[in-house]
């Protein structure tokens, strides 16, 4: 029989993976629903290519492409935030969650609530909601599969584990494109730059996100909430090979690590076929060809957004949802080319004093209580960001 799924996101970077690897094995999958922010035309060739019942934008303004895009195909056609909601909760075994950034929560969530399991790469909702995101899902009886590719090895090395026999759960992390820059040089880094990563091909905020190292933090976050790993029990090893993606340290001090291509068809297609295993549409790894695998420890001088991160994972409450709000805005600014690079951590620090000197870290118990801190967070960077271009 073959298996219902919906894209949420199914224009982007992992959306277009993902459409490989369903293009790989079509009779395996059913395509309901896929959507997109605003390109029409692109999620209606989408949208055919798969055969899927229904195509979405979030973005009204897209709705007239997407209609002609769409034309005789009788394939249905939807715009407006309801329209995606409603959408993901038509019930469907499995739910790819890759809308980039907290805009896919609410989606996600009527997703969760409709019993259908998600396949999650988008960390953001996770880091917005994080324990109302997975009490949602426990008390929906869904199952969350990770996707990114370190959570994602996590998951396959935790395969009947005793969690009383590891000391350990490492993250690794390429170190971006500005690994080996030195501070001055990355002060002066531009988009262009920042987004033109060493080892995997991504969206445009992920992309920022390798290059400032806040990615591995909102990982680090993101691994706590999948898992419910003491933060102390996490840690980040920098592996510019981008070959092992993550390890595991049991307390008899033997480690284990999960290694594969960095190609994200992988772990979308283990997410997808879970919990079969098939022969996916990527090229196999010739270890002799790499040769070498290096690790080295972050440095959190040259990239502060880590170190952030990291308390705020310590702290726990409300601040991963500042973080991560804060970082949307900063990292949108950046690369409209409003504000430096350096300025991403210093707007994310702000904020997160800013929201801790004004009583508002507490853990939101709720995903709409998530979402109005989410919302005062992005006001509080906004005005930062302000004040900014005041000064300049
Ligand atoms: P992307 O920018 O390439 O694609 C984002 C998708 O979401 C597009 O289909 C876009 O139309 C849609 N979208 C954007 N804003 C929206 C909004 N406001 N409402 C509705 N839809 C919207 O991003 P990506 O690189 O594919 O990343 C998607 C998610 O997966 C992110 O959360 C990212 O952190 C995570 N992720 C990506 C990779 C990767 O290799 N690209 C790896 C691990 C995790
Ligand atoms: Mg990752």
């Amino acid at each position: 029989m073959s298996r219902r799924v919906t894209l949420l996101g199914a224009t982007g970077s992992i959306g277009t993976s993902a459409a490989d690897v369903i293009a790989a094995a079509p009779d395996l999958f059913d395509v309901h629903v896929v959507t997109a922010r605003s390109n029409g035309a692109k999620l209606a060739e989408v949208a055919r290519s798969l055969g899927a019942r229904r195509a979405v934008v979030a973005d009204e303004a897209g709705l007239g492409d997407l209609r002609e895009g769409l034309a005789g195909s009788g394939i249905d056609a939807g715009a407006g935030a309801e329209a995606m909601e409603e959408a993901a909760a038509e019930p469907v075994d499995l739910v790819l969650s890759a809308i980039v950034g907290a805009a896919g929560l609410r989606a996600t969530a009527a997703a969760i609530r409709s019993g259908s399991d998600i396949a999650l790469a988008n960390k953001e909702c996770l880091i917005c909601a994080g324990s109302a995101f997975m009490s949602l899902a426990r008390q929906h009886k869904v199952q969350v599969l990770p996707v990114d590719s370190e959570h994602n090895a996590l998951y396959q090395l935790l395969d009947k584990r005793e969690a009383a026999d590891i000391r350990t759960y490492t993250l690794t992390a390429s170190g971006g494109p500005f690994r080996t820059w030195s501070v001055d040089r990355i002060a002066q880094a531009t988009p262009q730059q920042a987004v033109a990563h060493p080892t995997w091909s991504m969206g445009a905020k992920i992309s920022v996100d390798s290059a400032t190292l806040m990615n591995k933090g909102l990982e680090l976050i993101e691994a706590h909430h999948l898992f419910s790993l003491a933060p102390d029990s996490l840690d980040v090893i920098v592996h510019p090979q981008s070959v092992v993606h993550a390890l595991i340290t049991f307390r008899d001090g033997s480690i284990h690590a999960e290694l594969g291509p960095a190609d994200m068809r992988r772990p979308i297609g283990y997410c997808l076929h879970w919990p079969d295993r098939v022969r996916e549409p990527v090229s196999s790894l010739d270890l002799a060809e790499v040769a070498q695998l290096t690790f080295e420890p972050p440095d959190l001088e040259r990239f502060p957004a880590l170190g952030l991160a990291m308390s705020a994972l310590r702290k726990g409450g409300g601040a991963a949802t500042v973080l991560n709000a804060a970082n949307e805005v900063a990292v949108e600014a950046f690369l409209a080319g409003k504000v430096a690079f350096t300025a991403i951590p210093q707007i994310v620090e702000i904020a997160l004093t800013a929201a801790d000197s004004e009583g508002l870290l507490a853990t939101p118990a709720s995903i709409d209580e998530a979402l109005a801190l989410d919302a005062v967070a992005r006001r509080l960077a906004q005005a930062d960001l302000k004040r900014r271009r005041a000064v300049a």
